[in-house]
């Protein structure tokens, strides 16, 4: 269930996503001076990466301004062959240290053996619960002590994400915790600039026309004309579509 026929074909997406806007080197230029001042600011300060190309780019940005920030990835268990050879890759080549945070061995037993190993595909409540076992409880734990955090999100990416700020201070009250996003602004096509005009390491996974990675049983490739964020959880409504990551209580 997790690909479709078009995950057969593959295409460069370098070749097909690579435009740049045209105030690009601006947002490149406000990107980096964000990330400075994040890092100097709030510490410890952490990365969220699902080593999608977002955060691919956000992580070459880390280490080429040599910010003292760290970076960590929730291995659900469920992830792509091509996503765990590219975090293998990272933490071989990534000056900034990569953390792997992995869900409760045993919470993910009871709940395959419980419920199904494709128990997401039956109710939006499944579906979360598994989410909640695979990376909110571990992504507790990688924000615990924490300061701040930095995502991948884009206001491009999706009706829910069109008012992303650069910084997000709303949680601040109530988990003293800063999010900042310094590719709010940034296109598509600027975020495969970058990674072609630096040579960065991507997710194959993006070369058959998947935009957005996550687990392999809900995340699929898109056709073209489909919205940015239809190859996950394809089979929801379009306002369930957030695993919990980015959703505010
Ligand atoms: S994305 Fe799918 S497999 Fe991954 S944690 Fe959520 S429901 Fe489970």
């Amino acid at each position: 269930m997790q690909t479709s026929s078009l995950s057969q074909r593959s295409t460069k997406a370098t070749e097909l996503n690579a435009k740049a806007s045209p105030d690009f080197a601006a947002k490149l230029a406000e990107s980096k001076a964000l990330l400075q001042r994040a890092a100097a600011e709030f510490s410890p300060i952490t990365q969220a990466s699902s080593l999608g190309a977002e955060d691919v780019v956000i992580t070459h940005l880390i280490n080429s301004l040599q910010l003292d920030v760290a970076v960590f990835v929730l291995e659900t268990g469920a992830l792509h062959t091509e996503t765990l050879a590219l975090l293998e890759r990272s933490q071989a080549h990534s000056k900034a240290p990569i953390h792997v945070y992995r869900p409760q061995h045993e919470s993910v037993i009871q709940f395959v053996r419980d419920k199904g190993q494709d128990a997401m595909y039956q109710s939006i409540a499944l579906r979360k619960e598994c989410c909640g076992i695979r990376k909110m409880e571990p992504l507790a734990r990688a924000l615990a002590g924490q300061r701040a955090w930095i995502t991948g999100l884009r206001q491009e990416q999706s009706s829910a994400r069109a008012d992303v700020p650069l910084q997000d201070d709303s949680e601040v009250a109530t988990k003293n915790l800063s999010k900042f996003n310094p590719l709010a602004k940034w296109t598509w096509g600027d975020v495969w600039h970058y990674i072609a005009l630096n040579h960065v390491d991507y997710n194959p996974l993006h070369d058959q026309f998947f935009p957005s990675v996550g687990c392999a049983p809900c995340t699929r490739a898109i056709s073209l004309g489909e919205e940015f964020r239809a190859g996950r959880w394809w089979w929801e409504d379009e306002a369930a579509k957030e695993c919990g990551l980015h959703v505010k209580k």
